[in-house]
């Protein structure tokens, strides 16, 4: 979800917490706490791929998934700041089993006095922190002619619907009548706040949503409690909002009905946005407060949207916004278009003016290199939950201005790709969302603008503004701190931006920039995201599919950067020439003195100032704690370095360059 600048303070004090208790550095010192054979064990996954989920990563020849579509009618009352209505979930069971029951998430539900979610971590809400939650007035099973009331438990966040007949191979449709109350500021990422010119509502777990039934765990009932964030399954949503006549809806998707909440002014404007790579205004801050700028002046409007493929919808609703738009051009001439809406409060040229030209070249960076973005509309909205993503709208923070408002645009578009295009399972694994979109954003901020805002170094990564390398460190020398392979709830608040964005994006970069190199680790990566489009993959697919398409056991990475905290601290104890005329190369001792060795750069530095690298594997590292290899030369070298770069995670940098001695007689 969020940039969260706090971020920041948290990294800070973890580095100094963690100073007191850093592993004891000495640059002489050859001992080594490395055990080659644990790091390289031959059996690294426990189960064996299957016609499910290949051995290969990809989805396997019966791989399966359930859909859901859905068909929501509510209103948003602006006097009761409700939302009531009905949804339609038309659920087919793809699987090969009969499903006896269904399971639904009602995340409105986690603001509940009573809700499990106040209890997981130490932070409790305010007596004012609370709403009642979903009032479920009825669920059915819709047989077209007939709809039957189903019986229905709620426990928490999820309501297990009871069927009278097992649904086999095949679809149901289930009618539920809803309503609930909406959260106020204290709703982090579905909520209301007041503006000059009116409330912005950003509306957002608006209906209930079913869980995902895999063949991983079956029913996929983890709670909602804020942290772990969700896991749906993918289906086509036609949804109608009614609001008072004078409010903007800004929805997910196509709007299916311009000519009946637009003005014609509007749809002009909208037509001319299409073909502009400049911005332009649909509603201008000038026309918010002027009621022609509203095709009626009175009652409600109802706005339709559609939008297909996908796993959710949500959208904001005010009458302050000030809308703009721009074309989006995509690989093969497709386009799309990217708008955004925000209050008088948020504009100005180094506000929210840019807004749609960070949002439009951030998808057309992320589709040019990685996939196509796959939607009509993307939204870039403000208000208060920001940063939050969902599918085609991202809520963006009102006040953010500048190359924040850039990371965090760039940030929640790009969750578009993971996991809205690559439907990971985020409510559990945490890091295959936010960390490998943090990964795409880190490259997205070196090109935008040419380097505008470059290199990307926030909240997120690199939170002091320095070499991810070194800041890193902290993390990695804390033993307190939990592997990126903990339950995304189970990660405490301390851990949670360092471990499931930071270290995550940081060992896919070092996968692409030292392991792999950028065309294999490109390569197999695109691959990753189009097998897995519109899918669900778990984390030992992602792992099969680099290893196989990148063509490298990685086995000891995964094992040492994501089930492990291990650190890495390659040293050099010496260097001398073989022969005494300098023709015969260079004699290095290194030493991995902890249990995550790297492969890893030697760069000679010559008498005559010049300077040569070599590149030493990872293989390297599978036998020995302590390596003496002779690199052959025949220039006189002056001292060798490793990792000239500090591109490493490297413990002790105080060890990683030696003076050439001269040879032993
Ligand atoms: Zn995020």
């Amino acid at each position: 979800m969020k940039i969260n600048f706090l971020g920041f303070c948290l990294f800070a004090l973890l580095a100094v917490d963690s100073q007191a208790q850093k592993i004891k550095i000495n640059p002489g010192d050859t001992t080594s706490n490395y055990n080659p054979a644990a790091l390289f064990s031959p059996q690294f996954y426990t189960d064996k791929g299957n016609e499910f989920h290949s051995a290969n990563g990809e989805p396997g020849p019966k791989y399966w998934q359930n859909r859901a579509d859905y068909t929501i009618n509510v209103t948003l009352d602006t006097a009761a700041k409700t939302i009531s209505g009905t949804v339609s979930i038309n659920y087919v069971n793809n699987s090969p089993d009969a499903l006896q029951y269904l399971w639904l998430q009602l995340d409105q539900n986690t603001y509940k006095k009573e809700a499990r979610s106040n209890f997981f971590t130490g932070r409790v809400p305010g007596p004012n922190q609370h709403t009642t939650g979903y009032t479920i007035e009825s669920v059915a099973l819709d047989h077209g002619d007939v709809v039957k009331p189903v019986p229905y438990v709620i426990t928490d966040t999820r309501m297990q619907v009871r069927l009278p007949h097992a649904l086999g191979k095949g679809a149901l449709k289930l009618r539920i009548k809803y309503h609930y109350t909406i959260p106020g500021d204290f709703g982090n990422r579905t909520d209301y706040v007041d503006t000059k010119n009116g409330k912005i509502y950003e509306i957002a777990q608006w209906f209930p949503r079913m869980c995902v039934y895999d063949d991983s765990r079956g029913w996929d009932t983890l709670p909602f409690l804020g942290a772990g964030e969700f896991y749906l399954d993918y289906g086509d949503f036609d949804y109608q909002v009614t609001v008072p006549w004078d409010m903007i809806v800004a929805g997910s998707g196509e709007l299916l009905n311009p000519k009946e909440v637009l003005t014609a002014k509007q749809i002009t404007r909208l037509e001319a946005a299409r073909t502009s790579d400049k911005t332009v205004m649909i509603r201008t801050l000038a026309e918010v407060t002027d009621p022609t700028s509203r095709p009626v002046n009175k009652g409600t409007l109802t706005w339709h949207y559609k939008m297909l493929n996908t796993r959710d919808v949500a959208f904001g609703a005010s009458k302050a916004y000030v809308w703009d738009a721009a074309r989006v051009n995509l690989p093969g001439g497709k386009k799309s278009l990217a708008m955004s809406v925000y209050p008088a409060e948020s504009v100005g040229p180094d506000a929210w003016d840019r807004a749609t030209e960070y949002l439009k070249k951030s998808i057309e960076y992320f589709s040019e290199k990685w996939f196509v973005y796959p939607y009509p509309v993307a939204i870039n909205e403000a208000g208060i939950a920001g940063g939050m993503e969902y599918p085609g709208i991202v809520f963006d923070g009102i006040n953010d201005k500048g190359k924040e408002l850039y990371w965090v645009t760039a940030h929640e578009i790009g969750h578009n790709w993971f996991p809205m295009i690559v439907g990971s399972d985020e409510r559990r694994f945490g890091w295959m969302d936010e960390g490998f979109n943090t990964f795409i954003d880190i490259y997205a901020s070196d090109e935008f603008n040419k380097g505008e805002y470059a290199p990307k170094r926030d909240g997120e990564y690199a939170p002091g503004g320095g070499n991810p390398a070194d800041e890193i460190i902290p993390i990695l020398n804390d033993p307190a701190s939990p592997p990126i392979m903990t339950a995304a709830d189970a990660t405490p608040e301390k851990y949670r931006h360092p471990l499931v964005y930071f270290k995550p994006a940081f060992g896919l970069v070092l996968l692409r920039e030292q392991i792999l190199g950028k065309d294999r680790f490109d390569y197999a990566f695109r691959n990753y995201i189009s097998k897995w489009a519109f899918k669900h993959p778990q984390p030992d697919d992602f792992f099969r599919l680099m290893e196989s398409g990148a063509g490298e056991d990685l086995s000891w990475f995964w094992k040492g950067w994501f089930y492990n905290n291990w650190v890495s601290d390659i040293a050099i104890t010496a260097a001398q020439n073989v022969g005494s005329n300098a023709t015969k190369g260079v004699k290095i001792t290194v030493v991995s003195k902890e249990q995550l060795p790297m492969p890893f750069t030697v760069e000679l530095k010559y008498k005559d100032g010049s300077k040569k690298r070599h590149y030493l594997p990872v293989e390297t590292w599978m036998q020995r704690k302590v390596v003496t290899v002779i690199l052959p030369d025949d220039k006189d070298v002056e001292s060798v370095t490793i990792d000239p770069d500090n591109a490493l995670p490297d413990l002790n940098r105080g060890n990683n360059s030696v003076k050439v001695s001269p040879p032993t007689p």
